[in-house]
């Protein structure tokens, strides 16, 4: 497989994910377009993003949507070290404040809440 010679050379750091990332889209891209296509949707996750404006009841809404979920394993306010998958993905969704420009009222300023929303129909973990 082309895509994989890279992982044979010496002195290149390879981790985990990048080898589960690589043969992931190696083998999409053997497989007839329709069903590459098909097989690449199994591994991708939404995540709805709704921001709030702090001036006006305005609320947006997007749909960000992944190959994959990259989790911190430290909590982004208090620094902690996290143990495990449901307090990593908690932290990753997190409710943050955002300097994003409102559309109905022009004032900068949202709370974006951030949810789990297109669920992947296969799940692997690497570290
Ligand atoms: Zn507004």
């Amino acid at each position: 497989m082309p895509a994989a010679k890279d992982f044979l050379l010496e002195g290149i750091h390879h981790d985990a994910h990048e080898w589960v990332v690589t043969l992931r889209e190696a083998i999409g891209n053997l497989l007839p377009a329709d069903l590459g296509e098909q097989w690449l949707r199994l591994t991708n996750v939404g995540i709805l993003q709704e921001n709030r404006c702090l001036s006006c009841p305005n609320v947006t809404r997007q749909l960000d949507m992944r190959s994959c979920l990259s989790l911190s394993v430290v909590d982004s306010v208090t620094g902690d070290n996290l143990t495990t998958v449901e307090a990593a993905i908690a932290n990753q969704l997190r409710d943050e404040e955002t300097g994003l420009k409102c559309g109905a009222c022009g004032m900068e300023g949202s709370r974006q809440s951030n949810s789990l929303s297109v669920l992947p129909e296969v799940k692997s973990l690497e570290t």
